[in-house]
């Protein structure tokens, strides 16, 4: 576990960059830790004038929660209810921990809402992609062609504090969420527990709450999706949370083409339509969720669906023969700083 509880300085080197500028104003005091979990490193920030003692221990409290929830939820650990639940598909119902239900309910309601590009039951076609393991070429088309018979999140059904797979073979892969749920859970807590200005960053996906001492000072800044250091737009957030999906940050080139980790679950093969999808709104779980459901929709039919969400906005970059280009809700547009200044704006209805 890294400490820093002395004064913010250094901006984090994440997917989105959160930053307080603090040049011109008195230094912000500030206990922050980081540590990795879920696969990826999570910062815990607490700003003000706070006991730093209790402060750091409410944040390894925070941690050992998201150590839980990946206890539960993680596909790979062979104990998690994922893996107990995976195990059983085509048979009977698994009782979960409770939580876990209502993070599938969720997920459930974003599958609906985006006619099925969010798929929580992809996780037979993300297991034959293996993108933990680092592929070099992709699987066979008539492997990806048969596991998209179970793929199709009807096929879950959730009955209070119990699921059930009804297909031999299907398989939830929770990783389009669970860190974003994970996010909120130690969020929400932390401010239960007083914490008024707060950040919680889950490998880029953040939810944050400001207090005077930081409002109009913090900027959530985007990944530039095809040069790595630099930044693509950046715009300013003093409550609530982000997420992003990109194709860069799990992907292989074969015979020139890239292929990652965010699969259409109509076709089994990588969404082509975006390279970087970022979504604001009230929690960073449905946030998460809608980044990867976007990055299926494409530009057109992703903002159309995130219009009809209540408190979401999406930027949308994609590519096309002549390079980048991005659009984005119109709120979000009006707030957003592109730094790329090659990359064109297209509004679409
Ligand atoms: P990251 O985890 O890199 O932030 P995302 O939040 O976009 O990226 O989630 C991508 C992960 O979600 C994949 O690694 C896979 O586990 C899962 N996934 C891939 N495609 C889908 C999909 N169409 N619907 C739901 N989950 C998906
Ligand atoms: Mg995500």
């Amino acid at each position: 576990m890294r400490t820093r509880s002395a004064w913010f300085s250094v901006p984090f080197l994440v997917v989105l960059l959160f930053q307080l500028n603090c040049r011109s104003r008195p230094r912000i005091p500030v206990v922050e830790e980081t540590t990795m979990a879920m696969g990826t490193f999570f910062t815990i920030a607490i700003y003000g004038d706070v006991d730093a003692d209790s402060a750091r221990r409410a944040i390894a409290a925070a941690f050992d929660t998201i150590r839980v929830i990946e206890s539960h939820t993680s596909a790979t650990l062979p104990s998690s209810d994922i893996a107990r639940l995976n195990r059983h598909s085509g048979k009977d119902f698994v009782t979960l921990w409770d939580d876990l239900t209502s993070m599938l309910r969720m997920a459930t309601r974003v599958s609906k809402a985006s006619g099925g590009a969010f798929d929580i039951t992809i996780g037979a076609e993300t297991a034959l992609w293996g993108f933990e393991d680092q592929p070099l070429r992709p699987p066979d088309s008539s492997a990806v062609d048969s596991c998209l018979k179970l793929v199709d999140y009807r096929g879950l059904v959730l009955d209070d504090h119990r699921a059930r797979l009804l297909r031999p073979g299907m398989r939830l892969d929770l990783g389009g969420v669970a860190k974003g749920w994970a996010v909120d859970r130690v969020f929400d807590w932390l401010v239960a527990r007083g914490y008024r200005d707060v950040m919680v960053d889950g490998g880029g996906d953040f939810h944050v709450a400001s207090t005077p001492l930081t409002a109009g000072q913090r900027h959530v800044w985007v990944r530039h999706p095809r040069a790595r250091g630099s930044y693509f737009a950046r715009f300013k957030l003093d409550n609530g949370a982000v997420a992003t999906s990109g194709d860069y940050e799990r992907f292989f080139i074969w015979k020139g083409v890239r292929y990652h980790h965010i699969l259409n679950p109509a076709t089994g093969w990588p969404a082509r339509q975006a390279v970087s999808v970022t979504v604001v709104g009230p929690s960073t779980a449905l946030c998460d969720a809608w980044a990867t459901a976007v990055f299926v929709l494409g530009p057109e039919e992703g903002l159309r669906r995130i219009r009809q969400q209540e408190g979401l906005e999406a930027l949308v970059v994609s590519a096309d023969s002549t390079g980048l280009w991005w659009t984005a809700t119109d709120s979000l547009a009006r707030r957003l700083e592109v730094l790329d200044e090659k990359a064109r704006y297209k509004k679409v209805n």
